[in-house]
């Protein structure tokens, strides 16, 4: 939308119903393709063939020329910049070589306000493999086989937290999908929900029937327009064609799904701040335990997942756990979609296997740093992650990878820095962001934070002193081990990265003034 697609589908739209071939083409809005740099795109299919950058113009000659004389629109096809070799298959491009989609594995491809269209994708055939093949419990062994971690941000084991909530006593059960994607620069759960909503619901459908729950809610933020609108045309295609609703594909099994409509605070893409929410309090943690797998949505055992953890779901189960095992690291199996931005040249959104380097990312994907400058540093879990430098570019990347460099693998924000950036200017800016978004439960993480951005302000400013360099690690360590809930234990990790890694940015800064 933002690159001016909606116009591009209607020339396209025009163009055919002009040259009489609305009864043998069709012109499709699909969700994002993630080569955001690159849009808006169009690919004509089963020629197979993917154009870039189309504006009005191009648009109208891909139809002319493409559509209706089979010649190809060179101007159009992806140039790589290095080789200046014309690429017209999207898998070709270096962009999507080393990406293997899996959560995104419709989007670009399926209408997706279309329910027929993810069935021919081998929509549903999941669910009703689960319904009427396995018991409960040997769809959790797939999930814990599978190795699958959650990928909203804690990396916790899926099928280990469905099995718990299975465990839990009660016969009314929650699965809640925290589609509440807040990081700065993140839109990983917005493209899945925007591209494939349908995979969403029926990987919750399957939760719903692994831990006995009858009842789903999606808590997606505002800020979605075009993500909620899907859902919902989702949701009451579903109901219609018998996936969500009462006895699901014939079978004594009902679940269905509704929408809560976050108010775009941050905090509240915490498990149990979302659920008060839900429960129309204040969006504010409480003290965990009880989990939510035992004591959740209206103290029910309540499973709570993110929208990439559901959306992978449903391909466990139709190719099995080994399948998925079979990817990544030892520890971190399958893949992670990224959002990949800043001084990088391709910005966008990618999936990939766990276990590939943080330069293969930033320089084959990527198409490395932007106007030829050097590379600084890379920022990966957003306002609770931290900044990687240069010397870790080849590190695998997995959650434990990156937790043993001081950041996280988070929801999938990837920010990428050049040799301009001020490393305590960006430090200063995750800060400011989780004060902004601070609850103010505790203090440590409503008083602690402040103070840390006022020494901030003050080193740069050119006010500082040595000594301040100190007080702010000490504070940054004391939040991390006094905070509530997780907003407040790795909001100091941007300031922490950056003096571990950085630390003679900031003595320039205080030295600076002198
Ligand atoms: Fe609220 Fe911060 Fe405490 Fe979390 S750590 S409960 S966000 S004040």
């Amino acid at each position: 939308q933002a690159s001016e697609s909606n116009r591009v589908f209607e020339v396209l739209k025009e163009e055919v119903k002009a040259e009489n071939l609305d009864k043998q083409v069709k012109v499709i809005m699909t969700g994002c393709f993630g080569f955001c740099e690159k849009g808006p795109i169009v690919k004509v299919m089963p020629d197979n063939v993917f154009y870039v950058e189309v504006d009005e113009a191009s648009a109208r000659k891909i139809v002319k020329e493409h559509v209706l004389k089979g010649r190809i629109v060179e101007e159009k096809i992806y140039k790589d910049p290095k080789t200046l070799e014309k690429i017209p298959e999207q898998s070709s491009i270096p962009f999507y070589k080393k990406q293997i989609r899996i959560a995104l594995r419709n989007c670009g491809k399926i209408d997706p306000e279309n329910i027929n269209e993810y069935i021919a994708s081998d929509g549903y055939m999941a669910l009703a493999k689960v319904l009427k093949e396995m018991a409960p419990e040997e769809v959790i062994d797939i999930v814990k086989r599978s190795g699958l971690r959650g990928r909203g941000g804690g990396g916790f084991p899926t099928g280990l937290k469905w099995e718990a909530t299975r465990k839990s006593k009660g016969d009314v059960k929650y699965v809640i999908c925290n589609a509440d994607e807040g990081d700065p620069g993140a839109f990983m759960d917005r493209s899945i929900l925007e591209g494939d909503p349908h995979s969403v619901l029926e990987g919750m459908a399957i939760a719903g029937y692994a831990i006995g729950a009858k009842q789903g809610y999606i808590y997606v933020r505002a800020e979605y327009p075009l993500a909620i609108h899907r859902l919902k045309i989702a949701i009451s295609q579903a109901r219609q064609r018998g996936f969500l609703g009462e006895n699901i594909l014939g079978t004594d099994f009902s679940f269905d799904v509704d929408l809560k409509i976050g108010a775009g605070a941050f905090i509240c893409g915490e498990e149990t701040a979302l659920i008060n929410s839900i429960e129309g309090g204040r969006g504010e943690p409480t003290v965990k335990p009880p989990y939510p797998a035992q004591v959740g949505l209206w103290k029910k055992p309540t499973n709570i997942n993110n929208v990439e953890t559901f959306a992978n779901i449903p391909p466990i189960i139709l190719n099995g756990p080994d399948w998925f095992s079979s990817i990544g690291t030892e520890k971190s199996k399958g893949t992670k979609v990224f959002a990949l931005a800043g001084k990088v040249n391709n910005v966008g959104l990618v999936e990939v296997p766990m276990g590939i380097t943080l330069r293969e990312i930033i320089y084959d994907l990527g198409g490395g740093i932007k106007g030829g400058k050097k590379f600084k540093a890379v920022q990966t879990g957003g306002p609770s992650g931290g900044c990687i430098p240069y010397e870790y570019l080849d590190t695998p990347i997995d959650y434990d990878n990156l937790n043993a460099l001081g950041s996280m693998m988070g929801s999938g924000g990837m920010i990428v820095m050049d040799e301009n950036d001020c490393m305590v200017n960006i430090a200063k800016f995750y800060l400011e962001f989780s004060c902004d978004e601070s609850c103010g439960r505790c203090t440590a993480c409503r008083i602690g934070n402040k103070r840390m951005l006022e020494i901030l302000n003050k080193i740069t400013e050119g006010k500082g002193e040595m000594e301040d360099l100190e007080t702010l690690r000490e504070l940054a360590e004391t939040i991390k081990d006094s905070s509530l809930c997780g907003l407040g234990q790795t909001s100091p990790n941007p300031v922490l990265s950056t003096m571990k890694f950085f630390y003679d940015e900031y003595v320039a800064h205080v030295k600076d003034k002198t």
